[in-house]
């Protein structure tokens, strides 16, 4: 198993290339399609999977299925996130960006417009434990809701892509609208009863373990964030 990490787009997101070599799955292709599809030129892309379906996590997903024609794989509870997303550029003129909002937009404004061509929001359910197989590997979902409804974590071969749902130093957002700290806490514990030696892999910055992250649950729901 070999994955490969882009990052992306204005909030630098973790576009993760999970392969045997030959096939490829491409997780949460946020922005930058052109890099993407330069960064898979030489596997074929069996599937794409949203870990959720934040802005930052789907902006090239028009391009890249008119490239490769393949399905989106994302949470059935996910659904309402995406139409949230757009109700929210339609009133605001701009991506809601979390806690980076206020500095993205006193910078450049544009980085927070949306692109002409938006994705249609069409995708194929997947469930909780449900297999994913690319290739020669088996990747099992994880329904791993709190940060959105429909938040899912991948595991393949003792990797686990977490999406937004846990970083080094905590669980990510639930300030905004869709989310729930309470049930995030109840996501992070289940997947730091995975094995120690698990490499966590989130939806933006560095990676992690299971073991170091693990002691810490505590001062997490202590702070309540
Ligand atoms: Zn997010
Ligand atoms: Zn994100």
């Amino acid at each position: 198993m070999t994955l490969r990490r882009l990052v992306v787009g204005v909030l630098q997101t973790n576009c993760w290339i999970v392969t045997d070599g030959a096939e490829a799955l491409v997780v949460d292709p946020g922005d930058q399609p052109e890099r993407i599809l330069a960064a898979t030129a030489d596997l074929h892309v069996s599937a794409i999977l949203l870990t959720h379906a934040h802005f930052d996590h789907v902006l090239a997903v028009p391009e890249l299925v008119d490239a490769w024609a393949v399905p989106v794989l994302a949470h059935t509870a996910e659904s309402p996130v995406w139409p949230h997303e757009l109700a929210t550029v339609r009133r605001d003129g701009h991506w809601d960006a979390g806690t980076a909002t206020v500095r993205l937009l006193a910078a450049d404004p544009s980085q927070l417009a949306p692109p002409d061509r938006l994705w249609d929001g069409a995708f194929t359910p997947v469930e909780d434990l449900q297999e994913i197989h690319i290739g020669a590997l088996t990747a099992r979902v994880l329904h791993t809701p709190g940060h959105t409804p429909g938040g899912i974590s991948l595991l393949v071969d003792g990797h686990l892509l977490s999406g937004d749902t846990l970083f080094p130093g905590g669980p990510g957002l639930t300030g905004p609208p869709l989310s729930d700290f309470p049930t995030i806490i109840d996501s992070v514990r289940r997947l730091l009863e995975l094995p120690d030696g698990t490499r966590i892999h989130p939806g933006h910055g560095l990676d992690t373990t299971v073991a170091t992250e693990r002691p810490h649950v505590h001062e997490w729901i202590a702070r309540g964030w």
